[in-house]
């Protein structure tokens, strides 16, 4: 028969062989180790615009119909990402919070995806189920967690965040809210709270798991952007007695836009006394906790009912690894299994499709397995302090310059922003102020074009400012050193081309 005859001759066009496999990896494996060693002496980013970018891909080329040479297509994948990048490994990338990348990460997702495992039932992967158990253990035992927690890693914090707000749900909802759906939270007034520093994580829980936005208790920070306690209490008072059910109060461990952390031993106070879910988003600064040179403050955090923290933050793991740590284990069950515990040879194997969001699912543990052993808590204690004390620098050295203010340093994250000489005495002046905020704006952009170095900003108060996060094992003293030169030559340009459009009294 003809059909059997044509797959007796079956050749896999995706299959490589093991010569060819082995020349692409070590090419590939050295050209990265060529481009790894480039980056620190060129730009941050060419700073490309959208139709830059279109016309280099060539977005718009339509499916091939027929293969090509797979060493070409690497090599044409390289010419394409290793020049345009942003790299934020480069030594003086200090945008969003976003890591630098451990090299033995690297090796660690090539070998996880080379085996393929399916992290998402035992009898699919038991040793990566294994080694995952093993890492969510180590997490918690860095920054001080109950190690018998449940947990799993997740793609980042807010998918963190998401599964543990899924976790408090189900177990303060007050009825089989799996069951019954989300009209009855509504209906009981399920509120929850936290600071309006709070990252927009919290607005996309509340709107996707059926308690909708107005159910989000903004409360207001003080001079710090800590969250005001009384206010909080206050909060927590009023819902009560209108007969609102509290159900979750989420205290931030580094907030995203100056690092400060929350009150949460107060919070934690106020969730015993109110019966609500203690929830620490550590998704920046949870790692801190290993360090010595913090808020103490954020120590509390290994009292949270849950906890979310991202290993592609602070860990410097590549892109994508977060982690939900849930302190009972059976209640992050209760959240998403269906099934009772699961027996294997007589033994109660972890299926982790149970215990969150997805089915299927990769071995992202894997690299933050390696990397954890690579350095030790000792590593990692002493790569955090170190940037902890770089923003501390880099906010002396900003304070020290006359054309810049320093705003606020916290964590790894210092704020600032460039303020003509002449101006310095009128800041706070409404027409000062309003230009202040748009010259930084276009500061900001131009800083960002030029790839001199990178770093982004925050609103505080109605101001726009600069800021500046540090998560990056590969900046040094120079690079943090340089910055309010580069900041100031930038920023006396664009105010010589803005001063005349504004009339400033
Ligand atoms: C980064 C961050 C998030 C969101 O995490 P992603 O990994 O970007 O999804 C949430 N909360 C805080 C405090 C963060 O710093």
């Amino acid at each position: 028969m003809k059909t059997t005859t044509d797959l007796e001759r079956r050749r896999s066009t995706l299959a490589l062989s093991s010569e060819d496999f082995r020349r692409l990896g070590h090419r590939l494996v050295d050209d990265i180790a060529h481009l790894l060693a480039q980056i620190p002496s060129g730009p941050v980013t060419r700073g490309l615009s959208p139709g830059e970018a279109k016309t280099l891909v060539a977005t718009d080329t339509p499916l091939p119909e027929q293969g090509s040479d797979p060493e070409q297509l690497l090599q044409r994948a390289l010419t394409l990402l290793g020049p345009n990048s942003l790299y934020n490994g480069h030594p003086k990338f200090w945008g969003y919070i976003t890591s630098s990348p451990a090299p033995l990460g690297m090796l660690g997702d090539f070998l996880a995806s080379a085996l393929n495992p399916n992290v998402g039932g035992f009898v699919l992967s038991p040793v990566a189920t294994e080694m995952e158990v093993q890492t969510v253990r180590w997490i918690a035992e860095l920054i001080n967690y109950p190690v018998e927690c449940g947990g799993l890693l997740v793609s980042g914090g807010n998918m963190a965040n998401f599964v543990c707000f899924l976790a408090a749900r189900a177990d303060k909802a007050g009825y089989d809210v799996r069951a019954h759906g989300t009209r009855g939270a509504v209906e009981r007034g399920l509120t929850v709270y936290a600071s309006r520093e709070t990252h927009t994580w919290i607005q996309k829980a509340a709107d996707l798991f059926g308690l909708g936005t107005d159910s989000i208790r903004f409360i207001g920070t003080d001079t710090e952007q800590r969250v005001k306690i009384d206010d909080l209490a206050a909060a927590l008072k009023k819902d009560k007695a209108d007969g609102y059910v509290p159900m979750l109060v989420s205290g931030s461990a580094g907030t995203v836009s100056t690092g400060v952390t929350d009150d949460l031993p107060a919070i934690a106070e106020l969730c015993r006394e109110y019966g609500a879910w203690f929830h620490v988003d550590g998704a920046y600064g949870g790692f801190a906790a290993v360090a010595d040179n913090i808020d103490p403050n954020l120590r509390e955090l290994s009292h949270a009912d849950s906890v979310a923290i991202d290993p592609h933050k602070w860990l410097y793991a590549p892109l994508e690894a977060g982690c939900s740590l849930v302190r009972h284990r059976e209640k992050l069950r209760a959240a998403f299994s269906y099934h009772p515990p699961y027996y294997h040879l007589g033994e109660e194997a972890v299926n982790f499709f149970e215990l969150g969001m997805q089915n299927s699912r990769g071995f992202r543990a894997l690299k933050v397995w390696l990397q954890l052993q690579h350095i030790g808590r000792a590593g990692y204690k002493q790569l955090i302090e170190d940037d902890i004390r770089l923003a501390r620098v880099m906010y002396d050295q900003i304070a020290a310059y006359p054309e810049l203010e320093a705003l606020t340093q916290y964590l790894s994250i210092t704020t600032f922003r460039f303020v003509p000489a002449d101006l310095r005495a009128k800041t706070g002046e409404a027409a000062t102020e309003t230009y202040l905020s748009a010259l930084n704006k276009e500061l900001l952009a131009r800083l960002e074009k030029s790839g001199e170095a990178f770093v982004s900003n925050a609103v505080l108060g109605d101001r726009f400012v600069l800021r500046a996060c540090i998560v990056n094992f590969n900046t040094t003293l120079a690079d943090v050193q340089a910055l309010p030169e580069i900041v100031a030559r930038i920023g006396r340009t664009v105010d010589a081309g803005m001063r005349t459009s504004y009339r400033l009294a």
